[in-house]
């Protein structure tokens, strides 16, 4: 068996040792006889893994009382009508920030059940950047202003967050525990989990409690954050394997030292790659240098007609999914918290050798 460094942005790597884990307790999970998936979820087991992981995370993020964690089922963007759906109850609006592909989604969804009101967009800067805050168009009456900090596609984040007395909903899918957050600034947080938290099949939801009094019963019972909060996720069978796999992500953060420390290195992996780019005539990085991506780093090749053959023999040097997304080509690297150090320097050793071969 070899495993190779995998730059997938999702459904992302894991670490080695979470998957040593899972494979050791996959038969006979402390001493049940039976695996997790073959669990009960009502079970006195299951409900202790769901609760590990709601304390674990808890700890690593710092979350206070005032906050209800959710795993909601459905992907991210489930999330993206379910958010509009619940809490624009009693409102006329909701404001939203489009810096990308994620966030014209989210827009693009919203727009079912409430009138949208667009803050500011980068769209016709590409989405290379940031719209600047000091412009936007909030209404202070709005139900919420909803942005996503780290555009996957584009490679583009950004950290700090405009100054509103709206709550703030974040998909942070591309950014939970890669970097320090404080939760207190956010009315609600969501990020699929299949980056930086597991497999695919759930999403990580935090989310204020005062804002689930907006969630009234006209919402399908399965899509109430209410009632999901109400019946601690489990309204019916959620996805057991994948909030197991969730708690050993937790269980090994913790060991390394939480989200400070992979910040830290998170810090180390991107200013070597972005470094290396910036350093080369070959290689660039078309983003606004103040916010570029530490998760995902996307490149252009100067001659993009050397794109297929970068990405077969990135393949065979053991560098797996090194292409861009379909909708903007070139290459991206997607570095989440179980991307090692080594992975970073194997990959800008191969992009250096092939630039001496075909360059
Ligand atoms: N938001 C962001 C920022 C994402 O990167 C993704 C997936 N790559 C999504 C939403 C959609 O997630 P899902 O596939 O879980 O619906």
């Amino acid at each position: 068996m070899s495993r190779v460094y995998n730059f997938c942005s999702g459904p992302a790597a894991l670490p080695e040792a979470v998957l040593k884990k899972a494979q050791a307790e996959l038969l006979d999970w402390h001493g049940a006889g039976v695996s997790v998936m073959e669990m009960s979820h009502r079970s006195a087991e299951f409900m202790s893994i769901l609760a590990s992981a709601k304390a674990r995370l808890t700890r690593l993020l710092d979350i206070n009382d005032d906050y209800e964690i959710l795993f909601v089922q459905g992907g991210a963007s489930t999330l993206f009508a379910q958010i509009p759906a619940n809490l624009t109850n009693g409102f006329d609006s909701a404001c939203y920030l489009d810096t990308g592909a994620w966030s014209s989604k989210a827009i693009k969804e919203a727009k079912r059940y409430t009138d949208v009101k667009v803050v500011a967009s980068s769209k016709e800067k590409k989405y290379l950047t940031v719209p600047d805050f000091s412009t936007l168009q909030l209404d202070e009456k709005a139900a919420y202003l909803h942005l996503c900090p780290n555009e996957t596609i584009g490679g583009l984040e950004f950290a700090d967050l405009p100054e509103t007395s709206l709550p703030i909903i974040a998909d942070l899918s591309s950014t939970i525990l890669s970097r320090k957050i404080d939760v207190s600034q956010y009315g609600m947080i969501y990020a699929g989990a299949q980056k930086n938290v597991g497999p695919a099949g759930v999403v990580i939801c935090i989310v204020r409690k005062d804002l689930l009094k907006r969630c009234d019963d006209s919402l399908p019972s399965i899509w109430n954050f209410a009632n999901l909060a109400a019946n601690d996720s489990m309204i019916n069978t959620p996805p057991t394997f994948a909030i197991y796999l969730a708690d050993l992500v937790f269980e090994w953060l913790e060991e390394q030292g939480g989200v400070a420390a992979m910040e830290a290195l998170n810090i180390r992996k991107a200013q070597a790659l972005y470094d290396y780019i910036d350093a080369s005539t070959f290689y660039s990085n078309p983003i606004d240098p103040a916010f570029r991506s530490r998760m995902n780093v996307p490149f252009i090749l100067s001659d993009q007609s050397l794109d297929a053959l970068f990405i077969k023999e990135s393949e065979a040097a053991g560098l797996r999914t090194l292409a861009g997304h379909r909708s903007v080509g070139g290459m991206r690297a997607s570095i989440y918290n179980a991307m090692p150090m080594e992975g970073i320097q194997a990959l800008i050793a191969f992009m250096a050798a092939f630039e001496k071969r075909h360059g």
